[in-house]
């Protein structure tokens, strides 16, 4: 799903891993493929617009955390945004306050509306309702017979009635056996034609006046793209839709639908088709979607990590400790219990991208050492953790039988201290950045 997409945003991203700090021009560049892929992805051209404006605005402004690299900056935008684009919040199906919920499948042709019909039913009834699926296509008898087929599978009932022909009156007379037989949902899956004519749509206008359904839910074929969401955006203007469900989402490589449909229409999308079987429906989850597209789970969650465990406050406060050389081991120490606190260290290593996984071995960093590390700080007396200079052999003594180390372990880190403070003066580079940076490739 989305694989060409993500490969191409995750390009663009490396283009500023090499750079130590956002600037008006590395975020130019990046943006342009990001655009491009966008682009590529067959996303509306104005909502790419849109959408990348959005981002090289809240990217230049300085509400990105200074904690983490310019390319995770960036992408920590990038993601906000496209959750954003696709409806921040993902929305569930109303249902009326006395039942049967009435829902309105509508749709072109071979978008899927049937086998979503069938999806959505079964899933309902997983949460304990009892739906009716109705086939009001009379134009096709093929469609009455997979629907009827379908039901038998899931074992759902079913309202057809070949031998009528105006869809009216087998809804109204699917809405009374709902009513007399207790089914308190009934989904109504409507003719579809393979262009959008003037007629169906009439007709679709009616059935909407007829049953006020709780829900108009467009089905959408992924795989068509722009096309989708224009017909969308027809289907809104005609029948005011309240929800889109797209489908064959696990054909399509591109994600241009998914990434325009709720931009141009305002309808959320609520649910996604990801394959044939008649599970593979899921609730649509913006959110979720977009780490999708980024391809980047574990960038992601290591920023969230990074944002919990870290105080932007502390942060500056270290920036400009380093910067006037007084970074003590006192903040050492600080930042040992702050990377602990984010987890286990062998996991958290695992996430960092584009991390040298052979390079971080050699650290040989681990948990039991990060434990020795702070108790021999902690067996430091305050004066002697501000000023560590003033540790003589005598004193890294009594600190080693104090945190029941040995003195070699002392000096051991005392070094690493004196490593540390070296390289977080060469990140900074004299123009400042937190310590607590993560390597990049
Ligand atoms: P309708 O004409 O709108 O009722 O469309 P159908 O329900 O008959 O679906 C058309 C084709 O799309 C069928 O072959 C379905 O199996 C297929 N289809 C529907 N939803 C999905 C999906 O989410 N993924 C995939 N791969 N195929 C789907």
């Amino acid at each position: 799903m989305f694989d060409s997409l993500s490969e191409k945003l995750q390009s663009a991203f490396k283009t500023i891993r090499g750079h130590g700090k956002l600037s008006e021009q590395n975020i130019k560049e990046a943006l342009k493929e990001v655009r491009m892929a966008l682009l590529e992805a067959d996303v509306n051209f104005r909502v790419v617009k849109d959408f990348t404006e959005r981002v090289r605005k809240r990217a230049i402004g300085r509400e990105v955390m200074k904690s983490l690299t310019p390319g995770q900056q960036l992408i920590k935008v990038v993601n906000e945004e496209l959750t954003e684009l696709m409806g921040k919040e993902s929305s569930g199906l109303s249902f009326a306050t006395t039942p049967p919920t009435t829902l309105l499948l509508v749709g072109l042709q071979g978008s899927g509306k049937t086998t979503t019909a069938g999806k959505l039913a079964s899933m309902l009834r997983k949460e304990n309702h009892k739906p009716l699926m109705v086939a009001a296509d009379v134009y096709r008898p093929a469609a009455i017979t997979q629907l009827q087929v379908l039901g038998q599978q899931l074992q759902i009932d079913v309202y057809a009635d070949g031998a009528e022909k105006d869809p009216r009156k087998i809804c109204q007379k699917a809405l009374q056996q709902a009513n007399h037989e207790g089914f308190d949902v009934v989904l109504i899956d409507t003719a579809g034609r393979l262009h959008i004519d003037q007629e169906l749509m009439q007709e679709l206008r009616d059935l909407k006046a007829l049953t006020s359904p709780q829900e108009v839910l467009f089905v959408a074929d992924a795989m068509t793209g722009q096309d989708a969401v224009t017909v969308a955006d027809q289907f809104n203007k005609a029948l005011d839709v309240s929800g889109v469900v797209l489908t064959k989402l696990d054909g399509d490589a591109r994600g241009g639908a998914a990434l325009s449909i709720k931009a141009v229409t305002n309808r959320p999308i609520k649910f996604v088709g990801v394959g044939e079987k008649l599970d593979q429906l899921e609730r649509f989850h913006p959110e979720r979607m977009a780490s999708r597209i980024l391809g980047m789970g574990d960038v992601l969650s290591f920023i969230e990590k990074v944002e919990k465990a870290i105080d932007e406050e502390k942060a500056q406060e270290l920036e400009r400790k380093i910067l006037e050389q007084a970074f003590t081991l006192q903040d050492f120490r600080d930042q040992l219990q702050q990377f602990r606190s984010m987890g286990p260290l062998d996991q958290l290593l695992e996430m960092i991208p584009g991390a040298d996984k052979k390079a971080l071995k050699n650290l040989q960093v681990d948990e039991k050492e990060f434990v020795r590390m702070e108790a021999i700080i902690n067996s430091m007396t305050p004066d002697e953790r501000l000023h560590h200079k003033i540790i003589n052999s005598k004193r890294k003594q009594r600190i080693a039988k104090g945190s029941g180390t040995d003195i070699r372990d002392v000096n051991k880190l005392l070094k690493q201290f004196e490593q540390a403070r070296k390289m977080m003066k060469k990140m900074t580079g004299g123009k400042g950045k937190p310590g607590f940076k993560i390597p990049r490739r």
